[in-house]
C-alpha cells in the first residue's frame, strides 16, 4: 500500500504543543477550521477589526487540503470566464475575477506584515491546449479580460494547426502564431497534441508552512485578542438571534458570529433557532472529490514553473463545472536537510466520493498511480515512466460547490454565520481573499454584492 505522504507536511517543523480546548469559553468571533482560509480570516478578522476571535481545528493546522494541494498560486476559477458571464452577467463575472487577481497583493500583504519565511515563487505559468474548443473557449475570455482590464492570458497557437483557418477572426488580435516547436518548449514537453500554448502570471508557495506560519504570528501578535485550539472538532452549531453556540469536545463556545472555514460541511451540524431552518442540502451539494498527487526531487538546475496540460480526452473524470487537466509544478525544495533540490510535483486525478461516503486521509494513493505514469511518459517525455523515483505521494479532499465559486459570506437564514469554503481545485488565492471580505463583513461595513455571496436559500 502506498502512504498519503504529503512534501507540505514534511517540512513543517513545529514546536507548538497541540492545546486543545478545556473550558467554556467567549468570545466576539469563533473561526471553525485551520486550514489557509481560517489562518487568513483570523489575520484579517484581526487585522482590520477589534473583535476577539477564538479559531478551532479539528485536527492540526494546515493538514487538510491546505496540506495536500498542489501548492500553485493561481489567480482563476477552475470554470472559464466567458461561462461565469453567462451566469451572473459581465459587471458580476468580471469583479470577481478581479477580486481572485487582487488576492496577489493580499497574500503579499500577509507575508511582509507577518515577516513571514515561507518562500512564495512568481513566474509565468503555461498551459497546453489541444483541442479546438479549448482555444475558443480561451480566446473568449481573454476579450473580456483585455475588454476590462484584467490579467490577460498570451495564447500563442501552433503554425502547423491544421484548425487554424477556422479561429473566428474576431479573436484575431487575441494570439500570434509560432512554429509548434515553440510552444512545445514553453510547455516542456514534446508530445505533439498541443497546437496551443498560453502562458499566465502563477506561482508556488508550501500552504502548510504559510498557514502554520502565519498561526505561530497571530498568536504572539494578538495575545490578548487570539486563541486557538487544535485536536478541538466542533460537533453541532446553534444559531440564535444574537449568539452562537458550539458544541466542541464536552465544552461550548459562545460567539456573536461564527465563520466556517471547513471546506465542507462533514462531522457537525447546524441548527437554527431564530428563522429559516438552514437548507442542509446545500450543504450536500458540496461535492466531495479526492485529488492524486506524485513528486519526485531533480537537482535544482531548472527555474520554477507550474504547467497545466488539458489532453484531447477527458481521461481524468467527467468535470460538469470545467475542464480537467493535469497539471506538473517545479520549484526548489529542502529534501533531507539539502537545499539543492527542485521538486517536481504531478497532478491531475481525482476521484468523486459517493454521496454521504467520508474520505478516509490514511486511504491508500494506488488509484492515481497508472494515470500519474502515463500522464508523465506521454507529455514529459524526458522521464519515462519507470526512471522515476517518487519521493511522495499524496491526496487531498476538495470540496466543490454546485457552481463552482467559493462561497464568501453571511448566511441568507440568519447572519450570525458566515462562510469562508469551497475549495473548488483552486483554493489558495480565493480563501485570502475570502479573509478579507468576512472582515469586512464582521466591521459592519457596506459589502459589496459579489458572486461570492452564499445564494443557495435566498427568496
Ligand atoms: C489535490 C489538491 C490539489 C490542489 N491544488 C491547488 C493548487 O495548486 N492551487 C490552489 O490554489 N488550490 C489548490 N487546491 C485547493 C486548496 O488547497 C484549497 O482550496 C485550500 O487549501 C482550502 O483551504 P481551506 O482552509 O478552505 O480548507 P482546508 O485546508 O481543508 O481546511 C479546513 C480545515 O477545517 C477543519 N475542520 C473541518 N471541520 C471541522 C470541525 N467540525 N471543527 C473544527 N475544524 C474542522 C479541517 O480539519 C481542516 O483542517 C488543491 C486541493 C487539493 C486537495
Amino acid at each position: 500500500m502506498i502512504p498519503n505522504n504529503s512534501p507540505w507536511i514534511q517540512q513543517l517543523k513545529r514546536t507548538r504543543p497541540v492545546v486543545s480546548l478545556d473550558k467554556n469559553i467567549a468570545s466576539d468571533v469563533v473561526i471553525v477550521g485551520g486550514g489557509i482560509a481560517g489562518a487568513a480570516t483570523a489575520f484579517f478578522a484581526l487585522r482590520n477589526t477589534d473583535k476577539s476571535i477564538i479559531l478551532i481545528e479539528a485536527g492540526k493546522v494546515a493538514h487538510g487540503a491546505t496540506g495536500h494541494n498542489a501548492g500553485q498560486v493561481a489567480s482563476y476559477f477552475e470554470r472559464s470566464l466567458s461561462g461565469m458571464i453567462e451566469e451572473f452577467g459581465v459587471e458580476m463575472a468580471v469583479n470577481g475575477q478581479r477580486s481572485i487577481e487582487s488576492a496577489w497583493m493580499l497574500l503579499d500583504q500577509i507575508i511582509v506584515e507577518a515577516k513571514l519565511q515561507t518562500p512564495l515563487y512568481k513566474f509565468t505559468g503555461y498551459a497546453g491546449l489541444s483541442s479546438f474548443d479549448q482555444v475558443v473557449s480561451h480566446l473568449k475570455s481573454n476579450r473580456y479580460r483585455v475588454a476590462h482590464n484584467l490579467l490577460q492570458e498570451s495564447i500563442m497557437l501552433a503554425e502547423n494547426w491544421d484548425r487554424l483557418a477556422d479561429v473566428p477572426s474576431e479573436h484575431k488580435s487575441l494570439y500570434t502564431i509560432a512554429p509548434q516547436a515553440d510552444l512545445l518548449k514553453l510547455l516542456e514537453t514534446n508530445n505533439k497534441d498541443y497546437i496551443a500554448a498560453l502562458s499566465y502570471p502563477k506561482g508556488c508557495m508550501n500552504s502548510t508552512l504559510f498557514t502554520e506560519e502565519l498561526i505561530g504570528y497571530l498568536m504572539a501578535t494578538y495575545k490578548n485578542r487570539f486563541s486557538f485550539y487544535e485536536g478541538s472538532p466542533m460537533k453541532k452549531v446553534e444559531l440564535n438571534k444574537n449568539e452562537a453556540v458550539l458544541e466542541v469536545l464536552s465544552h461550548t463556545i459562545r460567539a456573536g458570529k461564527v465563520i466556517l472555514c471547513t471546506n465542507g460541511f462533514e462531522n457537525f451540524t447546524i441548527q437554527n433557532n431564530v428563522g429559516d431552518e438552514i437548507n442542509t442540502k446545500f450543504h450536500h451539494l458540496v461535492d466531495g472529490r479526492i485529488g492524486y498527487m506524485a513528486g519526485y526531487v531533480q537537482p535544482l538546475d531548472q527555474p520554477p514553473v507550474a504547467v497545466s496540460y488539458f489532453s484531447k480526452t477527458k481521461e481524468i473524470i467527467k468535470d460538469p463545472t470545467g475542464e480537467s487537466y493535469f497539471y506538473l509544478t517545479r520549484r526548489p525544495y529542502e529534501y533531507g536537510g539539502d537545499t539543492s533540490y527542485n521538486l517536481v510535483c504531478a497532478g491531475g486525478p481525482e476521484k468523486v466520493l459517493p454521496n454521504e461516503a467520508m474520505y478516509v486521509p490514511e486511504e491508500s494513493w494506488e488509484d492515481a498511480k497508472n494515470l500519474i505514469a502515463d500522464f508523465l511518459r506521454s507529455n514529459y517525455g524526458k522521464h519515462p515512466k519507470e526512471d522515476i523515483e517518487y519521493s511522495f505521494y499524496w491526496h487531498g479532499l476538495m470540496g466543490y460547490t454546485p457552481n463552482g465559486i467559493r462561497r464568501i459570506g453571511p448566511e441568507s437564514c440568519n447572519p450570525i454565520l458566515l462562510y469562508n469554503l469551497g475549495c473548488n481545485g483552486v483554493g489558495i488565492l480565493p480563501s485570502i481573499f475570502g479573509g478579507q471580505r468576512i472582515a469586512k463583513f464582521l466591521n459592519g461595513e457596506d459589502v459589496e454584492k459579489s458572486i461570492f455571496d452564499p445564494q443557495d436559500q435566498v427568496k
